[in-house]
């Protein structure tokens, strides 16, 4: 006599079948669709089990998934907020140096104005010669 219908001849799971874990003993077992809502006896240790309709067990299935999506866009926040944030320190001091540079283009004209002014010639030696 079989009590807790499981597998009796072939082990095959076809789309129907559940599969539950027992309560007390954490055994997996898989039954047949029907016995789903039906409370089974462990066939190990006896301990009576309600068995999971597909329903359920398939809305616990998303709902772990949708916990593990939501964990991985917080960490991708994360680190979007870490990266934008060497963004802006990397783009203020793009414009210091930026600024610095402005400065040093203006410095060099104006020594070479005054050179200029003087009475030199700046940079090229090619002059005609006589
Ligand atoms: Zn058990």
């Amino acid at each position: 006599m079989q009590s807790a219908g499981g597998s009796t001849s072939s082990a095959k799971k076809s789309s129907s079948d559940i599969v539950f874990t027992c309560e007390n003993c954490s055994s997996s077992f898989i039954v047949d669709g029907k016995a789903a809502g039906v409370t089974l006896k462990c066939q190990k240790c006896g301990h009576p089990t309600t068995v999971p309709s597909p329903v359920v067990q398939a809305m616990v299935e998303n709902s772990l998934k949708v916990s593990d999506l939501q964990r991985q866009l917080k960490e991708n926040e994360s680190q979007r907020t870490e990266v934008t944030g060497y963004i802006n320190q990397l783009s203020i001091q793009l414009h210091r140096w930026q600024l610095r540079m402005k400065t040093l283009k203006e410095r060099q004209e104006k020594l070479e104005a005054e050179i200029i002014a003087s009475g030199a010639t700046v940079g090229k030696s090619s002059d005609a010669s006589p």
